[in-house]
C-alpha cells in the first residue's frame, strides 16, 4: 500500500519548488499519495491562523511531511511556524547531509552531515525584555536551555545515525570553555554517549575553532553534532561549501514523525517569477523515500539531479543559468533512468 504524507506547500517560491519536486517524486515511481495542506502566511490568509488544525491533522495521520519554505514576520507578528511544527511533534534531530554536487567548488568530495539539535537551547523562545527608567526596552535576556535527555538522545542520534550508514567519526562541536553549566551538560552527555560505541571515532571540539576547520580542511571532519543556535549557523556555513544553500537538503527527525524541508527560505524577491531552483526540496524528498524505506527511489532522483547539475548546461539563476524551476524539473525527470 502507498504511503500517504502530508505536503506543505508553504509561502513565497514554496508552491513552486513544490509543484517541480512532486513532479520528479512521481516521474521517479515514488509510492507515495500526497495530502496537500496550509501552513505559514498562505494559511493566514485562506484560513485565519498560521498553522491550522487541519494541518496538524493531516502531520498526526500521516506521520511524514515534504514542506516548503514558510514566510515569518522579524521582530513581531507570529512566531516562526517552522519552530512550532518541530516543537509540537518534537522533531529533535535536524539531519543535514552536505555533500558536493556541483564540481569546481572550493573542495570536491565533501561529504559530511550535520546533526542539530532542534528542540533546546536559545530557540526554546523564554526571552523578554527588562525596562530600565522608562525604557521598557531598555535590555533584554533570552535563556538557553539543556537538558540531559535532549543532549543524551541528540548524541544517541548522531551514533546511530552513524552507525547505521557506516559512517567512522562523530565531533561534537560545543562552547563548554566558557558557558560551562549549559555547554559543559552538553558535552558531559556526548562524551558518556560515545563511550556506548566503540566502533565510532569520537572528539569534541570549540565551535569557533570547528568553523575555522571546516573552512580550512572539511576532510576531517565526517558526522557532527551540536546544539540548536550552533547547528543552524554552521549547516548554513557548510551549505556553502557545497554551492549554497539552494542545494541544502534537511530532515527534521522525531521517534514518531519527521519533516523533509528546503533550508533555503521563501525567497519573496524572486517568488511567482518560475525561476527558483527546486534543488534544496528535490534532494529534502529523496531523504524522504530514504525515511519511509524507498532509498531506491530515493538513490535515482539523486543520481538525476547530480547527472543534470554536471552537465552543467541546465542551471537555474542563482547558480548562473537562465533555466526556469519547471525546465530544471523537467531535466531531472528526464534524466531519471
Ligand atoms: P531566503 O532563503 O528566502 O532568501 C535569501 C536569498 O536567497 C534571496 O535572494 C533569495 O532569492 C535566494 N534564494 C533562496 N532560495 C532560493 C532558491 N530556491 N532558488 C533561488 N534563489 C533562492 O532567506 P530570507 O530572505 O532571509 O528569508 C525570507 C523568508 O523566508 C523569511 O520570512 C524567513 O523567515 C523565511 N525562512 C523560512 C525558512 C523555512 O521555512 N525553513 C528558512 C529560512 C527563512
Amino acid at each position: 500500500m502507498s504511503k500517504t504524507i502530508t505536503v506543505i506547500p508553504g509561502d513565497g517560491i514554496g508552491p513552486e519548488v513544490t509543484e517541480a519536486t512532486l513532479s520528479v517524486l512521481r516521474a521517479a515511481g515514488a509510492d507515495l499519495e500526497y495530502d496537500e495542506q496550509l501552513a505559514g502566511v498562505a494559511a493566514l490568509e485562506r484560513r485565519g491562523n498560521p498553522l491550522p488544525d487541519e494541518t496538524l491533522d493531516s502531520i498526526r495521520r500521516n506521520h511524514v511531511v515534504l514542506k516548503g519554505p514558510l514566510t515569518t514576520p522579524s521582530g513581531s507578528g507570529f512566531r516562526s511556524i517552522n519552530v512550532a511544527i518541530r516543537k509540537e511533534f518534537d522533531l529533535y534531530a535536524n539531519v543535514r547531509p552536505v555533500r558536493t554536487i556541483v564540481p569546481g567548488g572550493r573542495y570536491e568530495d565533501i561529504d559530511l552531515i550535520l546533526i542539530r539539535e532542534n528542540t533546546e537551547g536559545l530557540y526554546v523562545g523564554v526571552e523578554h525584555f527588562i525596562g530600565v527608567e522608562g525604557d521598557p526596552r531598555a535590555a533584554a535576556e533570552s535563556v538557553m536551555i539543556i537538558t540531559r535527555f535532549g543532549a543524551d538522545r541528540i548524541s544517541r542520534y548522531a551514533f546511530e545515525h552513524a552507525k547505521r550508514l557506516g559512517r567512522k567519526k562523530v565531533t561534537l562541536a560545543h562552547k563548554a570553555n566558557i558557558l560551562k553549566c549549559t555547554q559543559g551538560l552538553f558535552l558531559e552527555a556526548a562524551h558518556n554517549v560515545a563511550q556506548e560505541y566503540p566502533g565510532i571515532e569520537w572528539e569534541d571540539r570549540i565551535i569557533d575553532a570547528t568553523a575555522m576547520q571546516l573552512v580550512l580542511d572539511p576532510s576531517r571532519f565526517d558526522v557532527l553534532v551540536m546544539e540548536n543556535m550552533f547547528g543552524d549557523i554552521l549547516s548554513d556555513l557548510m551549505a556553502g561549501l557545497v554551492g549554497g544553500l539552494g542545494f541544502a537538503p534537511a530532515g527534521n527527525v522525531g521517534d514518531e514523525y519527521a519533516m523533509f524541508e528546503a533550508v533555503h527560505g521563501s525567497a519573496p524577491d524572486i517568488a511567482g517569477k518560475g525561476i527558483a531552483n527546486p534543488t534544496s526540496l528535490i534532494l529534502s524528498a529523496a531523504m524522504l523515500l530514504d525515511h519511509v524505506d524507498q532509498r531506491e527511489a530515493g538513490d535515482r532522483i539523486r543520481e538525476a539531479v547530480e547527472r543534470v547539475l554536471r552537465t552543467g548546461s541546465m542551471r537555474t539563476a542563482d547558480t548562473g543559468g537562465d533555466a526556469g524551476t519547471r525546465a530544471f524539473a523537467s531535466a531531472v525527470v528526464r534524466a531519471l533512468d
